[in-house]
Formats: structure tokens, sequence, C-alpha cells
């Protein structure tokens, strides 16, 4: 039987979609039993939202001031103790998981799998390469336990409804001397996390500045969505690095993308090919992101977006 531990991410007050969608690639390894690490300092509620979701076997809850944020160098050798008594430990494929999880392979000195993004067998996996363009499929020789992290985008999060037993561990000697926390500078404001929203509004090199960029916020607040950006767009300064969408930025997969003066290049489609539904604005009828997109209108966007999101709002009043 398979023993899996999958360890939680969490903004210090709510558990991220995810450690949901962790949950669903782990039910997916035959006869998986399912442990949840939370780490941080207060979890209680965080705890309490692992315990509910669905599969879920037992929450192992790490509360210290020493956790308090989630620095890879202090939470990776107490990942890397717990390790021995699973078969798989899973993180989440996100700025965290990959912070964290290669850490913990090296202090193990065991390999570590990419991405999963489907379960052939407990030892055999698939994941994306060549930005997506190609699929590996990888089987893991002898490693104990099969470190891996999980390409959320891939998966849909486990629902809620379980009642997982919440077991606090002691924490002790968690010591990092090499790290220390700084600060914490996040963007987004009250917005949905880029990576697990289910609206996304991106804007592309169309926008022109930081300052009409606004627009794509605008529409976004409208629906209640996060914010993205194509790289060109980035490297423009109009938007911050970390809402960069594609092969070099986020892998996301919500339910509705609008991309605003976005041509539709390949590194921008592999951040979005698993986005249910698709809306384009582009004044060029010829834009290769017409081609996969499910609604498209060809119209300059910065008369189309206000109207747009001017219809949205009155429609949301009534
Ligand atoms: C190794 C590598 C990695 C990369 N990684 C990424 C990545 O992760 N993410 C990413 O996005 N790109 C990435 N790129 C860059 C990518 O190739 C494109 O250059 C980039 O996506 C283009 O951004 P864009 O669509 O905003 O700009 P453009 O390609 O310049 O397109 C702008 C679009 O806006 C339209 N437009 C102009 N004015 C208006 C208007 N007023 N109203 C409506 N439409 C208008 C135009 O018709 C055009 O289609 C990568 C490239 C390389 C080589």
């Amino acid at each position: 039987m398979a023993a899996v531990l999958i360890i939680a991410e969490h903004d210090g007050r709510q558990l991220g979609d995810a450690t949901a969608r962790c949950v669903r690639c782990a039910q997916a390894i035959e006869g998986a039993s399912i442990d949840i690490a939370v780490f941080g300092h207060g979890i209680g509620p965080i705890a309490a939202q692992a315990a509910q979701l669905s599969g879920v076997n037992r929450v192992l809850g790490f509360d210290a001031a020493a956790n308090a944020q989630a620095l890879a160098a202090v939470l990776a050798p107490q990942v890397a103790a717990l390790a021995g008594d699973y078969s798989h430990v899973l993180a989440a494929s996100t700025t965290t998981g990959k912070d964290l999880l290669p850490r913990v392979a090296a202090l193990l000195d065991q390999p570590m799998i990419s991405d999963v993004m489907a379960v052939e067998s407990p030892t055999r996996f698939r994941r994306p390469i060549y930005a997506g363009n190609a699929v590996l499929t990888v089987e893991v020789a002898s490693a104990k336990p099969v470190l891996a992290t999980v390409r959320i985008a891939s998966w849909e999060a486990a629902v809620a409804g379980g009642n997982a037993t919440i077991d606090a561990r002691a924490v002790s000697g968690v010591d990092a001397p090499h790290t220390r926390y700084v600060g914490l500078a996040a963007s987004g404001g009250d917005r949905p996390d880029l990576q697990s929203a289910r609206r996304v509004v991106s804007g592309g090199r169309a926008l022109g500045s930081a300052e009409k960029f606004q627009l794509v916020y605008q529409l976004a607040d409208v629906i209640g969505a996060a914010v993205g950006a194509s790289r060109a767009a980035v490297d423009a300064g109009y938007a911050p690095n970390d809402l960069q969408v594609g092969q070099t930025g986020k892998i996301i997969a919500p339910e509705l993308y609008f991309a605003l003066g976005i041509s539709g290049a390949i590194q921008h489609m592999t951040g979005i090919k698993d986005a249910r539904t698709i809306v384009a604005i582009n004044k060029d009828a010829d834009a290769p992101i017409f081609e996969a997109a499910d609604l498209g209108l060809v119209a300059d966007l910065f008369e189309a977006v206000p109207q747009l999101a001017a219809a949205l709002q009155s429609r949301a009043r009534t």
C-alpha cells in the first residue's frame, strides 16, 4: 500500500487550492493512504481545512514560531525527517514547492520528479517537457520515498467532505542560521492568486504602458479575477514579473481566461493549455490567439474592454 505525504501550501490563513489538487494526484496512486503535513505558526484553522479534504486520512501539524514563514531551508530538514515513513512525498509545483522539494531530495540523496501531470503506477509518472510540447513517461527505479512536485494545472481540486484526524506534532531543533526571513512583498493585494484563480485577465504588449495596463486590473476587478501578463508586457515594465503567464512564467488552468492584446505566441499558450474557456480580444483577425480561443473579438481593446467592463458591472448590479 502506498503511504503518501503531501506538504500543505498556505498563506498563514487559508489552505491553498494547490494542496487540494495534490490530494487528487495522490488519489491516483493505487491504494494511497494520504497524510497532509502543515508547517506554520497558529495553523489550527489551516489544519482544519486540510482535514476536510475528501480522501485525506490524517493531518500532521507542525506548529512553531520557526515555521511561521515557509523557508525551504527551515522546512526541508523537517520534511526529510518525516519522509522515511512514506512511499511518496508530494508538493505542489509552485514557487514554494519548487523551492522546498529539491532541498528535501538533496538531504535524502534521492532523485526527484518534477511536474507530475499523470500517474500511471506508483512508480511511473508522466510529465511535460519542451514547454509542454512533448510528454515524458518517467519510471522511478528504486527511490524511497518517491519525491515529486505536482503540476497543479493538470489536476482538479479534491472536494470537501472529509473528516481526517489532526495530529499535533512536536517541533524541535529547527535551525537554519544561514537563512533568515527579511520580509514579504506581495503585489496581488486582495486579488485571487494567479496560479489557482478560476478567472484570469491577462494583458499583452498592446497595452502600451503601466498606466494603460490598469485597464486589465479594471476588468479583472469586475469579474473577481486574478491578473496575468505576457512576457512582452512584463519585459516592457507594464506588469510585474510574477504576473507572467507561459513557458517561463506561470502555468495556469483557470475556468475563464481573457487575453487582451496578446498575439498567442507558443510560449504564452504553453501557460494556458489547460484553461477551460479562452476569450481573446485582438485587433488583428489573423493573430494566432484566435486559433485557440473559444470566443474571439476582433477589436481595439481600448474601446472594447471599457465597454465590456461596464456591461458586466451593470449586469452584476441587476
Ligand atoms: C525561451 C522563450 C520563453 C518565452 N516565455 C514566454 C512566456 O512565459 N510568456 C509569454 O507570454 N511569452 C514568452 N515568450 C515570448 C513570446 O515568444 C512572445 O514574444 C510574447 O508572448 C509576445 O507577447 P504579446 O503577445 O504581448 O506581444 P505581441 O506578440 O507583440 O502581440 C501583441 C498583440 O496585440 C495586438 N494589438 C495591438 N494593439 C492592439 C489593440 N489596440 N487592441 C487589441 N489588440 C491589439 C496585436 O495585434 C498583437 O497580436 C518567450 C520567448 C522565448 C524565446
